[in-house]
């Protein structure tokens, strides 16, 4: 029949249906589209997530909420719109207290980036309107900006050399008309905590595993951990996952433990967080 709907169908099988009381045979075909139907409203009513169980914390909860890993704010405006973008379930706790150090971090990252690097294209434009009080909603937008940006230039150094120890690489420096250097001022445990929460997102997104405290994992910000020629094996053995312009991950297993692992995740093209995960029985041949 031509031109049939939906309705039409319904109707022709309400149509067909044998008096109440009348035994009806089981028919198959039935069953499969009932399962089917099941499927579908498991995926979409089940998710998130299965486990229940926060990426970073690893305490179980009834509810959870999607992380980004790295924060969303913190790719590029140059990603390509078919990006996925990484996202891990964790607890609300948790969720608040990073999305808190991320714009923290951001800021005094982003005021070191080149405006015309396309690998953190519109970051650093970003945040410096994020903290101009000028550009304010309301009352209380204004205190929050003006207390960041106070923040940011009490992180601000200016010094007449650069010093040997504790420099991220790759950020370059920014020689003053004077002869003096602009620093930033970054607390390491800002830098460390952030880095190992993406190493717990990116095993989880990788490889589908928690890190529980059988575990190690080393932060390094330069090329070498514990003399072992990182880069080498990383990039030797290590899968590579692009996020677009300004995040790339790569991931190598170095044993037959499914969560041992060498991980570098490059954020911009410039910060190198380098990572070693590691059972903690085998501290010692490492
Ligand atoms: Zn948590």
């Amino acid at each position: 029949m031509v031109g049939r709907n939906v309705g039409d169908f319904r109707q022709s099988r309400l149509l067909h249906r044998p008096p109440r009381g009348t035994p009806q045979p089981i028919r198959a075909n039935r069953l499969i589209e009932f399962t089917f139907f099941f499927k579908i409203s498991y995926i979409r009513y089940m998710r998130p997530p299965k486990e229940k169980i926060c990426t970073y914390c690893l305490k179980t909860f009834e509810k959870l909420t999607w992380d980004h890993i790295p924060p969303k704010s913190w790719y590029p405006q140059s990603t390509p719109s078919t990006v996925e973008k990484w996202k891990v379930p964790c607890c609300n706790v948790c969720n608040n207290e990073y999305s808190k150090l991320d714009d923290k971090l951001l800021r005094l990252l982003a005021i070191c980036l080149n405006p015309n690097d396309l690998s953190s294209s519109g970051i650093p434009e970003k945040v410096i309107a994020s903290i101009d009080p000028n550009k304010s909603k309301n009352e209380r937008d204004r205190r929050i900006r003006e207390k960041n940006r106070n923040k940011l230039i009490e992180s601000l150094i200016i010094s007449e050399n650069i010093p040997e120890e504790g420099l991220l690489p790759n950020f370059g420096s920014q020689i003053m008309h004077n002869g003096k250097y602009k620093l930033v001022k970054i607390p390491d445990d800002h830098l460390f905590t952030f880095s190992k929460r993406l190493v717990r997102g990116v095993t989880f997104t990788i490889n589908n595993n928690l890190i529980y405290d059988n575990y190690l994992i080393e932060i390094s910000y330069k090329e070498l951990l514990n003399a072992i020629d990182f880069i080498y094996l990383v990039t030797k053995h290590g899968k590579q996952y692009s996020l677009g312009t300004g995040i790339n991950i790569t991931y190598a297993n170095f044993s037959d433990d499914p969560l041992s692992s060498l991980i570098r995740i490059r954020i911009w093209n410039k910060w190198d967080i380098y990572s070693m995960v590691y059972r903690k029985e085998n501290y010692n041949y490492i």
